[in-house]
């Protein structure tokens, strides 16, 4: 069985106050079938670690470098996410595409780096509206997941996060049978090319928009195995109904 995640992404957003949001989640009873990450920004990832130490929350980076250490200024290396206690990393969000150019070939160098340290790799994939509009969906996400991802996934280092870029942040949601028929999509183009033992353990999120309002509604379409979420990831009283949702789901 795949394990379920409800993924936060806290993007450019949190100082120390915020741990205290980290707190009420990590002191929230835990699903046993339900994993919990948090990826605040780098400045407070080693305090996170602290906090949710002896729980079952985990916490990420939003982003690493390909190389593993040199002369990168301001660029953080996989190996120093996990001294500072993170477990995963986000590679590929459309904000470090569109923002920083990545491209991806570029993700799929840094998600190797990432998984030689020992982290799990959140791999975002995602059409623009134009691209959606054109009908050109899931040419995008097949040529996005094939240029993303190494070839050494398994389903213990690799989650995927179907997020359409024209979701994100916007209010607006795709039909739950545009999210069913990507992730099914997803979850084929994942067996067929690392065979189905891997392809099927591989945990496949939906980003874009999830609100407590419509998280059932999403973890009811089959293949979503949780949500990467980030507006609704900064407050406790925002995730705790959604993480609560997953485990329902
Ligand atoms: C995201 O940026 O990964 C995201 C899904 O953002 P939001 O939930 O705010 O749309």
């Amino acid at each position: 069985m795949r394990r379920k995640l409800a993924a936060g992404n806290w993007k450019m957003n949190g100082t120390s106050a915020a741990l205290a949001e980290l707190e009420a989640l990590s002191a929230a009873p835990a699903d046993a079938n339900t994993d919990i990450l948090i990826c605040p920004p780098a400045t407070l990832i080693t305090r996170a670690a602290q906090v949710v130490s002896d729980t079952s929350v985990y916490i990420g980076g939003q982003d690493c470098h390909a190389a593993t250490s040199g002369a990168h200024t301001g660029d953080i290396a996989a190996d120093m996410l996990i001294d500072a206690g993170a477990s995963h990393v986000i590679l590929g969000h459309s904000e470090r595409r569109e923002d920083h150019g990545e491209r991806n070939e570029d993700v799929r160098t840094k998600a190797q780096t990432a998984w030689d340290s020992g982290l799990v790799t959140v791999i975002c994939v995602g059409e623009t509206l134009s691209e959606r509009e054109a009908d050109n969906t899931l040419d995008i996400i097949g040529g996005q997941l094939a240029g993303s991802i190494p070839d050494a996934a398994t389903g213990e280092n690799l989650v995927v996060a179907y997020e359409p870029v024209w979701a994100i942040g916007t209010g607006k949601v795709p039909t739950l049978a545009q999210i069913g028929d990507v992730h099914d999509f997803i979850r084929m183009r994942l067996e067929r090319r690392f065979g189905e033992g891997v392809g099927r353990t591989v945990p496949v999120l939906y980003g874009g928009s999830v609100k407590p309002t419509n998280a059932t509604e999403i973890f009811s379409v089959s293949n979503v195995d949780g949500a990467l979420v980030g507006g609704a990831s900064l407050k406790a009283a925002d995730f705790q109904p959604i993480i609560d949702a997953l485990a329902a789901s």
